[in-house]
């Protein structure tokens, strides 16, 4: 197990921005995680988890509580037995390890999901999702840890799985795996779907710069980018932080900007919207600290 004090977030969110996290724990097994969130738990101790931070705005002064990081030794995957088409994978494993490893196994479902740069804890957690398949549609059943320090399996229906909602956070739940159910299709022709949504995100997303995706959830029967674009932002700069001009529905880091210059951004483009069009916009990234 490894623990790092004063870790700068910046390091570890896609904003590449963020103060530091007054201890910073990576668990290196799944017993590790386990049994540091009961101790933590028996000291009292405040703690948050992180997955690979790609839907993630930690504030400039950092947080107090523990982050705890599950990834790298909480990474496998493989096929379940049973002739049943299911994938496991550990929470810290990436999405997109496990959509690559389905599609070499012959295993279809999950190619739209390929290109979101996060692991299937944070992706069980965001019900992610994208171009018409969220996690909801492939997720058979999720292995948690409770409050109370209990390992229980839950099927998929139990996790009041929506857009970009799931009952994990409300519970307190961690999420420790994640069981996929695909059908056989015929792995080149997978890698084809892989390839065609990979080139869709790539023309209409600034993927080289540093965001974290949409920053806000899509409004009921209108998109996000489209009412930030009429409301004449694209482009709009606060600090370092800056509407994307290639999709208004990113706000990215340009290089230097603060998290207090993304979050002003994230505000000032809430209400300006609000103003134009009687739309309130909410986040759908989420964040950690104080930015009063
Ligand atoms: C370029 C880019 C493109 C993106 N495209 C998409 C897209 O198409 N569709 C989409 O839905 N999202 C997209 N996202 C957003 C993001 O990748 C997803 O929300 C992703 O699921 C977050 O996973 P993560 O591991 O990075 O979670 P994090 O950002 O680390 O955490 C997100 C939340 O989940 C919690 N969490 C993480 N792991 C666990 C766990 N094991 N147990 C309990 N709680 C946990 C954290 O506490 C936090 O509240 C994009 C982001 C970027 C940067």
């Amino acid at each position: 197990m490894k623990k790092l004090i004063n870790e700068d977030m910046g390091r570890h969110t896609s904003f590449r921005a963020g103060g530091p996290a007054a201890v910073y724990i990576i668990p290196e097994s799944r017993e590790e995680l386990v049994s540091l969130v009961g101790s933590l738990r028996r000291e009292g101790s405040r703690y948050s988890v992180l997955g690979n931070g790609t839907n993630l705005l930690v504030s400039d002064r950092g947080i107090a509580e523990t982050v705890i990081e599950i990834g790298k030794g909480i990474d496998f995957i493989g096929l379940l037995g049973g002739g049943d088409s299911c994938i496991l994978a550990e929470a810290g494993a990436s999405l997109s390890a496990v959509a690559s490893f389905a599609a070499r196994m012959g295993l279809s479902g999950m190619e739209a999901l390929h290109g979101i740069p996060g692991t299937v804890g944070g992706a069980v957690v965001m019900n992610a999702g994208a171009y018409g398949t969220e996690m909801k549609d492939v997720l058979l059943c999720c292995e948690v840890l409770t409050k109370e320090g209990e390992e229980i399996q839950l099927p998929a229906g139990e996790l009041d799985l929506s857009y970009r909602h799931s009952a994990v956070p409300e519970n307190g739940w961690i999420v420790l795996s994640a069981t996929f159910r695909l059908s056989p299709a015929e792995p080149s022709e997978i890698q084809q779907r892989m390839r065609e949504f990979r080139d869709k995100r790539a023309e209409k997303q600034p993927l080289d710069k540093a965001s974290a995706g949409s920053t806000f959830r899509r409004p009921s029967g209108n998109f996000a980018g489209r009412l930030i674009e009429e409301a004449g932002l694209k482009g709009c700069r606060f600090g370092g932080a800056q509407v994307s001009e290639k999709h208004c529905g990113f706000i990215i880091n340009e290089g230097n900007a603060s998290a207090g210059d993304i979050y002003g951004l994230i505000c000032h483009v809430r209400d300006l919207v609000e103003e134009k069009s009687g739309i309130r916009l909410e986040p759908e990234v989420k964040f950690w600290g104080d930015f009063s």
